[in-house]
């Protein structure tokens, strides 16, 4: 079978800047068991805030449906996150519905807290893959930043059961912010060194309005990689694909790779293929947007499939997003205007 990432499209169906359409990023809820303070902080997202009702949620149909026309348009990647998507009844149900789609690889993004439960039903209903957010292996330091007290050892758990029902090579995600979690980094990496797991470091990012964030508090991918280079010798590797986010650098001594994910300090808009879906059906082509096309809305009214493809078309064919470079080119930090947050588009 061809691998996804290989295929030939039609050349023309270009952004404004380029860049084919290639993942779709597919959000299922807006909720999470967590209040990372840099994604969802209680004083925001505490007991008064108001999630999307139910009903205005994508059921699995639906998402299958613009899946499939995404597909068709390009798409070669699905990734499944959230808020946190584990915590969607029957999450496995859509990865079986996804799975029929032809040549797309089906991913997952979670806080793993769950991941021991779904992780052998997830992998038989054909997920691919398993992205686990662990910000840091000191319990204290973890407990603190996700701000719900939730331990370590369950994270790791489902990182190890994911492991063994083949959701691998596993990629663990970890935001690194100043004076919070960098002190526990150089642990974070000894502690999968060996392993087939790739620990990938993310620059904190602005995204959204209420996480109050601040350069100050942003550590240089070039630091991490002499902080953790100066212990355990790294060599660059090429990307895996065109638009791969992250850097990869693999061990010289042959103990695995890491990946650093420098939107901050090196952002990668010229090779940006992600379009995203909110959990109420909303098509943005930018994780910094302001707004996104209802596609949700389209479909309950009735629209046939060759009116959908023109719309994501025709939005596709316009996008000229690149907030991260003009973000560091013009110093234009934070604008003014309301940003999506993270836990309703996904990362
Ligand atoms: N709840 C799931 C999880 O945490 O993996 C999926 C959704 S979460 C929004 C997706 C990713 O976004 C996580 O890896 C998280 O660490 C990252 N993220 C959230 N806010 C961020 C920020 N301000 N800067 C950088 N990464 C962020
Ligand atoms: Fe939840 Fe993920 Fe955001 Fe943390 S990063 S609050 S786990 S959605
Ligand atoms: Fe893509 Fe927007 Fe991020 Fe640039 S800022 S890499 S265009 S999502």
């Amino acid at each position: 079978m061809a691998k996804p990432h290989d295929h030939d499209y039609d050349d023309n169906f270009i952004d404004s800047l380029g860049r084919p359409l290639r993942d779709l990023r597919i959000s299922v809820t807006d909720r999470c068991n967590f209040r990372c303070q840099y994604c969802m902080p209680k004083e925001i997202f505490g007991p008064e805030f108001e999630f999307l009702p139910r009903e205005d949620i994508m059921s699995f149909e639906e998402i299958t449906r613009i899946a499939t026309l995404s597909a068709s348009l390009g798409v070669t990647k699905f990734r499944l996150t959230g808020g946190e998507p584990l915590l969607r009844a029957d999450l496995h149900k859509l990865v079986s519905k996804l799975h029929e789609i032809p040549n797309v690889e089906i991913a997952l993004t979670t806080n793993g807290t769950l991941l021991k439960n779904y992780a052998q039903l997830l992998s038989e209903s054909g997920l691919n893959r398993v992205t686990v957010s662990l910000d840091s292996l000191d319990d204290q330091t973890f407990r603190q930043m996700n701000d719900v007290s939730f331990p370590v050892k369950a994270v790791l758990e489902g990182i190890e059961t994911a492991g063994h029902f083949g959701l691998g090579p596993i990629k663990i995600n970890a935001v690194v912010r100043k004076g919070v979690n960098d002190h526990t980094l150089l642990d974070l990496a000894a502690y999968f060194r060996g392993t087939s797991h790739i620990v990938r470091f993310i620059e904190y990012m602005d995204v959204g309005n209420s996480n109050g964030w601040v350069m100050d508090e942003v550590i240089p991918s070039s630091r991490i990689l002499s902080l953790i280079g100066k212990i355990y010798p790294l060599e660059e590797l090429p990307s895996n694909y065109s638009g791969e986010v992250a850097s990869r650098y693999r061990y010289k001594d042959g103990a695995g790779e890491i990946g650093l994910i420098s939107s901050i300090t090196a952002p990668f808009c010229g090779n940006c293929t992600r379009a995203r879906l909110s959990a109420d059906g909303k098509f943005f082509t930018c994780l910094f947007a302001s707004s996104g096309t209802d596609i949700l809305k389209e479909i309950r009214s009735g629209a046939t499939d060759k009116h959908l493809i023109e719309m994501l078309k025709s939005i596709w064919l316009r996008r000229d997003d690149q907030y991260s470079e003009l973000r560091t080119k013009y110093m234009r930090l934070s604008p003014e205007e309301k940003k999506i947050e993270m836990s309703y588009i996904g990362g």
